[in-house]
């Protein structure tokens, strides 16, 4: 590691900051990452990681240690009075979509280890008892106020600084970017167990009661698991919420008996986005810019997604290969599917939660039927996976992005092509062009971006990919710019253009 200034500052040490210090490093950018803790997390929050975020940690050299780790679990059973109403097959939903067609456990306290350890190997530790004060910011950089571990206060000077310090955020704060939404009623809780019954046997149950809201996850030992849940404030009232308060309720509705509380703590969930992600020099990432309540186990997921798209532009810039512009794409791109996603866990929670006969009645009695029929279809888990998974976002709207062939547009995710591997060169992390059955793009090494030359077969066409067109990807792995006749002199306008 060079002795340069650091260019980055990254405020907060959680998922959102270790990845995108991680990305940074590798791509040769300097940072400094904070964080005013003694150490990560011990109480985990995230369990679930998404294909997207594998097929990211994939390009990082992470995806096949995160995989061997965590625990992919075949079936989500659905429980209605006490008695397990219905069985989804998921284990690979995702088949064809994506290389990573599952839903994977991995404790979000071992994924942080991970993350560190890696961030290690790189020549990057985590200053803990750090803390992000207060900053300033003009044309030439951003000046930060740090309190270190003594107590005493330190002046640090970047030129960019990275706010990835989670839900109460002082960067956030500072610039005065509001945090619009609302905080759920009742009390939620995570509970670390050991017990038997049959709600452990290695798949994922959640209740569909009329009472509360209640998953039950699987670890990879056995017996061993998370219960997630919520309990309303009519029933708690303003004391705190305790283990024994939860536990009558939990036998009431699973086969469950629980025979060790490891830990247990409780929470407040809310619903919120920033009004914006960049100010100037500064930006907003992962439970910093928008949370929600962690139905379909997507927060976590977010944030590594924030971390990768600010994590290249950033690159791009420092290195002088992109105008300041492109940073402006960051929040364009990052703050519409956070709002989109705020709203849709927002309905998903309520459907799961409301007492309201409607809801009990859908949740309840036509739930355990609908789904299970319509997950017989394969165009419906085709919808289910690729909207869980995170594969599904795009970024069309953009305007950093352009042009389309056929149903493909650019700013789309590069679709993966399991007969050829395409996503193999996307380890490089770097811009490159594939053109899928033709050779005419050729000339674009001479623009200083790898070209992939893949045969044309039919799993190709069936992706929606163009015969002969040329594809610039980005280092994210989203199609940066399309030109559908191949045209090598298209691409080399787009690239100068940035
Ligand atoms: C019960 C539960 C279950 C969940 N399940 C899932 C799931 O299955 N999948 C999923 O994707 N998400 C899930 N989530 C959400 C997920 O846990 C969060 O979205 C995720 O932790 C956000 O990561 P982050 O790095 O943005 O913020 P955080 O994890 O909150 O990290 C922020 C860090 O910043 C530090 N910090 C704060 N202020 C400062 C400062 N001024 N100076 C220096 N450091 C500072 C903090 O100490 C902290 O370490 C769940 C959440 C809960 C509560």
């Amino acid at each position: 590691m060079s002795n340069s200034k650091p260019s980055v500052l990254i405020a907060g040490a959680g998922p959102t900051g270790l990845v995108l210090a991680l990305w940074l490093t590798k791509i040769g950018i300097r940072v400094r990452i904070i964080d005013k803790t003694t150490g990560p997390g011990t109480t985990s929050r995230a369990l679930a990681v998404h294909a997207r975020t594998l097929e990211y940690y994939r390009q990082m050299g992470l995806a096949d240690e995160v995989i061997n780790l965590g625990l992919r679990f075949p079936k989500v059973h659905l429980w209605v009075d006490h008695r397990p109403k219905a069985e989804l097959s998921i284990g690979e939903i995702g088949v064809g979509v994506s290389p990573y067609p599952f839903v994977l456990i991995f404790p979000q306290d071992q994924h942080e280890e991970l993350l560190l350890a890696h961030l290690k190997k790189l020549g990057v530790e985590v200053e803990r008892q750090t803390e992000l004060l207060s900053f300033t910011q003009s044309e030439a950089g951003v000046r930060a106020t740090l309190r270190r571990p003594s107590g005493a206060s330190e002046e640090c000077t970047v030129s960019y600084l990275a706010g990835c310090d989670g839900a109460r955020s002082v960067v956030r704060e500072q610039l005065g970017t509001g945090f619009q939404g609302s905080t759920y009623p009742g009390m939620f809780y995570v509970a670390d167990i050991v017990g038997e019954g049959a709600v452990l046997n290695g798949d994922l149950h959640a209740s569909l009661d009329k009472s509360d809201f209640l998953a039950i996850f699987p670890m990879k030992d056995k017996g061993h698991a998370r219960l997630i849940g919520a309990v309303r404030t009519e029933e708690v009232g303003n004391k705190s919420l305790t283990w024994e308060d939860i536990n009558p309720h939990m036998t009431k509705v699973m086969d469950i008996r629980v025979k060790e509380v490891r830990w247990f703590s409780t929470y407040h969930v809310h619903h919120r986005v920033a009004s914006h992600f960049q100010k100037g020099r500064v930006f907003l990432l992962g439970d910093a810019g928008h949370i929600h309540s962690p139905v379909g186990g997507q927060g976590m997921n977010t944030g590594i997604g924030d971390a990768i798209n600010l994590a290249w532009k950033l690159g791009e810039v420092l290195k002088g290969k992109c105008s300041t512009r492109t940073l402006e794409s960051y929040e364009t791109e990052r703050i519409a599917f956070a709002r989109e996603l705020v709203e849709s866990t927002d309905r998903a929670f309520h459907l799961i939660s409301s007492r309201g006969t409607l809801a009990r009645f859908i949740r309840m009695r036509l739930a355990p039927i609908a789904i299970p029929t319509a997950l017989h279809f394969d165009f419906v888990k085709r919808f289910v996976f690729r909207t869980i998974s995170q594969t599904a976002i795009s970024y069309r709207h953009s305007g950093f992005n352009e042009g389309e062939a056929g149903e493909l547009h650019a700013g789309d995710r590069l679709p993966w092509i399991s007969s050829v591997d395409n996503f193999a060169p996307l380890k490089t992390m770097t811009w490159q062009v594939h053109v899928y059955g033709a050779t005419k793009a050729l000339g674009v090494v001479a623009a200083g971006v790898d070209t992939h030359l893949y045969e044309w077969n039919e799993e190709m066409a069936t992706k929606l990919l163009q015969k002969g067109a040329a594809y610039l990807i980005r280092p994210d792995g989203y199609i940066g710019m399309i030109s559908a006749d191949g045209d090598v002199d298209e691409i080399r306008r787009y690239l100068i253009s940035r």
